[in-house]
């Protein structure tokens, strides 16, 4: 089977494509190189193209003519989408529809496409399912659920088959050490907590104390990379199998407090530091917590690594495995 990866130079499409270097797939990776780095592109060819450059990613459809396509390349940081709201619907919206073209012109039949936990705003229940009320609060999750509609509305009308994901809060390194996640500016809790334990920040920030959650800091469900992307390895076999095009939450089932993140990676980093309040940050729902039972059930996804401990070791890891070679400072 041939695979294009968007956006596999980056976190998670890097961890995809490892997996699917590991199982033998055929793969090419399109990335931009906003975010990504050449070198996270374990497998297969990458090209350097844009999303938003049609003629471009046509070009490369035409000669690779993949029998389908894993699509991660997106602007995914809240804050950035609430003060930069086009470069989110640009990105993420505007990408799909052409992504979504080049498809139809070189004959590709599925798309398993990454969704997210923004799209449900602030949730009614938690745990969240499938068909509860979707709702952003901000530009991001607006621009994913968009995007959404659109492969809906073209699956309707072209025969596409696709799954499309919804992550919840994804963290975690290649559990070898030989990627992770790297970013310029970094906002994710866990990525600046391990960077704090590693001195490249100097204090943590926790963002709201008055949530209604159980110590009033923020609530999410953590899920390891690697458990995500075996959960697209799933979808593929599921689409090929005949599936019908559907929805799927990825997540644990279990949220923790940014305190109980801080402390996590406090104990296992052996590493006592500075935490700060501040107010709450722009677009922030207070707790988002996954119901995957459909995903078990029906993509038979059997998630391995359960344990934020484990999550937070394998990103200290890898934080520090990279900071030796790092050129970015970090303020
Ligand atoms: N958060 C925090 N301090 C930080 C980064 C994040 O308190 O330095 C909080 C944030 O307000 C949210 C949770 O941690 O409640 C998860 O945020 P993250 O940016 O990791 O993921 P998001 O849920 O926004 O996609």
């Amino acid at each position: 089977m041939r695979l294009l990866v968007t956006g596999g130079a980056g976190y998670i499409g890097s961890h995809m494509v490892k997996l699917l270097g590991d199982k033998a797939y055929e793969t090419l990776t399109v990335d931009n190189l906003s975010e990504g780095n050449p070198w996270a592109v374990l497998h297969g060819e990458l090209r350097v193209v844009d999303l938003l450059n049609y003629k471009a990613l046509e070009e490369v459809f035409l000669e690779f003519k993949p029998d389908a396509v894993i699509h991660f390349a997106a602007k995914v940081k809240v804050p950035e989408s609430v003060k930069k709201p086009l470069l989110y619907y640009e990105n993420n919206l505007l990408g799909t529809v052409n992504l979504l073209h080049a498809m139809q012109r070189s004959g590709t039949r599925y798309l398993v496409f990454s969704s997210t936990a923004a799209v449900y705003g602030i949730p009614e229940n938690i745990p969240v399912k499938e068909e509860d009320p979707t709702n952003p609060i901000n530009p991001y999750g607006w621009s994913k659920l968009f995007a959404e509609r659109v492969i809906k509305d073209f699956s309707y009308a072209s025969g596409l088959k696709y799954v499309i994901l919804r992550y919840f809060n994804v963290a975690g390194a290649d559990p070898e050490g030989k990627i992770g996640q790297v970013s310029k500016e970094p906002t994710h809790l866990i990525l600046r907590a391990v960077k704090v334990a590693t001195g490249q920040i100097p204090y943590m920030e926790v963002f709201g104390k008055d949530y209604p959650t159980h110590d009033g800091t923020g609530v999410r469900d953590y899920v390891h990379v690697v458990d995500l992307c075996e959960a697209h390895l799933k979808a593929l076999d599921y689409l090929r199998e005949g599936g019908k095009s559907d929805v799927f939450n990825v997540g644990y089932g279990r949220g923790y407090s940014v305190l109980e993140v801080i402390q996590k990676v406090k104990e296992v980093s052996g590493k006592d530091f500075e935490v700060r309040y501040a107010p709450r940050r722009e677009g922030d729902p207070p707790a988002l917590v996954a119901d995957s039972g459909k995903a078990v059930k029906v993509l038979k996804w059997e998630p391995k690594y359960d344990d934020l401990g484990f999550i937070v070791k394998t990103a200290l890891n890898w934080e520090i495995q990279s900071s030796k070679v790092s050129c970015y400072n970090i303020v």
